[in-house]
């Protein structure tokens, strides 16, 4: 039996290292065989210290170390379930939290100790890359991707294994491999929990990129200020180099892959892709005209494989699998065509278990706040969802039954984006919304265009007129016709989804820009 106690970055704020330590001390001290393992985030970030009693997986929530002492005391090990159902520190929403959830990119944080590779390797780890080897040829994993349908989980969601086939397909060398885990929506930690929880399923999948395209040095661009991913990061690579599974001969096959963090210091252009390379290079982070796409010219002008921290670590799973077993992740029995697997989110705002969720692609809104998130938080009514942060759009109330994949969020004007979901109760107030995330995208414009530079700036002014009460109501058209401008003006894609906080607000709540204008007149 073992207890994961969950040491993401939100439960080690809240003391798991204590919690770890107390029930270690009690199951030695009781001479249980009962082993506490540290692992990656479990999901439910608001009920932290969370831990899971494995095999009956129980889970447990606001540890203490005198709850779990408490708890260890009473524990029955000659019992099918060692702890009663009615213990104080059982988490009872756990079977709804849990039931609806498939985890694929997931499926070994909070399972694994991310600081043990052979803790990872007896998960599974590296064996898609073992296996890939042994055949010599990448050929497999590109038509393994191509039946998934798996699709970049960063945001844009091209299909996986054309950007992969575009990057093999091309003459010239070196190429890269690069990981873009500058994770910079509000709100969103998926990318920062995974490699924090799993380090090794990123790396095997960018092993597995870099053998498929022919590279043999890779690139992990994450946040500076994201520091204990990138000391479990390295701590992997290290691990992984000492046993031969990077480095210049890897498993004795004479296929060389090295892999190297850069850290970015948070500017948010550096998550487009463009900007993300001339980082790497050293130079300003502003971003490069396309064409020529990363595929045939990207890092020192060599074609250069870009997926995020999502895509890369689904992939081992989907190789050693099979392509068909993903596909088993659906929603209700159906394959939405166009969107296929699973999406990792991660919930925040009004809800009440805010935290880190993988489900099949399909699922519905209602679903994922009602049965996985609980609801909202203090009871109170759900308004809206901004889904994909500031590049992202609002889903109102009355489109709780939409399912969240790919093309019905674009044609409700929010976009699956890399996963951040924020919930807003009917207190707030959508043009205030609308603000903050154009006040955001307008403080990280790199100035390089104008249409994005001075643009999202007339924007966010006309905003700040109407919050100031000296609106007008041909300001709501005016932000329209230019918030489209920029959409399709704007050089890169921070500038060219910049403006959709506020068309998706003004397109669903009209009427409080109005109200806002008509109280001051
Ligand atoms: Fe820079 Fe904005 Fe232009 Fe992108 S759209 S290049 S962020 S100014």
């Amino acid at each position: 039996p073992t207890l994961h106690v969950c040491c993401g970055g939100g439960c080690l704020a809240s003391g798991a290292q204590d919690v770890i330590k107390a029930a270690t001390e009690s199951a030695d001290k009781r001479g249980l065989n009962l082993q506490v393992v540290p692992s990656g985030c479990l999901g439910p970030c608001s009920k932290g210290p969370v831990a899971r009693f494995d095999p009956a997986g129980i889970l447990f929530q606001h540890l203490t170390p005198e709850s779990v002492r408490e708890l260890i005391q009473d524990w029955d090990d000659s019992q099918a379930e060692p702890v009663s159902r009615k213990h104080p520190a059982r988490w009872p929403d756990a079977p709804s939290f849990l039931s609806k959830q498939r985890k694929s990119a997931l499926r070994s944080c909070g399972r694994v100790n991310p600081e043990r590779i052979e803790s990872a390797v007896a998960h599974g780890a590296y064996s898609a890359l073992t296996q890939v080897l042994a055949e010599g040829s990448g050929d497999g994993v590109i038509a393994e991707l191509k039946e998934s349908g798996l699709r970049g989980r960063g945001g844009a969601g091209f299909p996986t294994w054309l950007k992969w086939q575009s990057t093999m397909n091309q003459p010239a060398s070196p190429k890269y491999v690069i990981c873009n885990a500058d994770e910079g929506d509000p709100g969103a930690f998926m990318d920062r929990s995974i490699i924090e929880g799993a380090p090794h399923d990123l790396i095997e999948g960018m092993a597995l990129a870099a053998f498929t395209i022919g590279a043999r040095q890779g690139y992990v661009y994450v946040r500076a200020e994201y520091p204990l991913a990138v000391s479990r990061l390295e701590h992997a690579i290290e691990d992984a180099r000492q046993i031969g599974l990077l480095g210049e001969n890897i498993l004795g096959t004479g296929f060389g892959f090295s892999l190297e963090i850069r850290k970015g210091s948070g500017a948010f252009v550096c998550g487009e892709e463009t900007a993300l390379m001339n980082s790497i290079e050293g130079k300003r982070g502003e971003p490069r005209p396309r064409p020529p796409f990363p595929a045939e010219k990207g890092l020192w002008n060599s074609p250069s494989l870009l997926n995020n921290v999502e895509t890369y670590a689904t992939v081992p799973l989907i190789i050693s699998q099979g392509a068909e077993k993903y596909l088993d992740f659906v929603h209700d029995g159906k394959r939405p065509e166009g969107s296929r697997g699973t999406k990792v989110f991660a919930l925040a705002g009004a809800i009440a278990n805010s935290g880190l969720v993988e489900v099949p692609i399909g699922t519905t809104l209602g679903e994922l706040l009602y049965d996985i998130g609980g609801g909202m938080l203090g009871g109170r009514e759900f308004k809206a969802a901004q889904i994909g942060g500031p590049s992202g759009g609002c889903v109102p109330k009355g489109h709780l039954n939409v399912p969240l994949d790919y093309e019905t969020l674009n044609e409700l004007g929010a976009i699956m984006g890399s996963g951040g979901l924020i919930v807003m109760d009917e207190e707030t107030c959508m043009v205030d919304v609308a603000r903050f995330f154009l006040e955001f995208v307008q403080e990280e414009s790199c100035g390089k265009c104008a249409p994005c530079r001075v643009g999202t700036k007339r924007m966010l002014e006309i905003l700040e007129g109407i919050c100031a009460g000296k609106g007008r109501m041909e300001d709501i058209d005016t932000l329209v016709r230019l918030g489209e401008q920029i959409r399709e003006t704007a050089l890169c894609g921070l500038g060219q989804t910049a403006p959709n906080p506020v068309l998706s607000t003004i397109r669903h709540f009209r009427h409080e820009y109005e109200q806002h204008i008509r109280s001051h007149h």
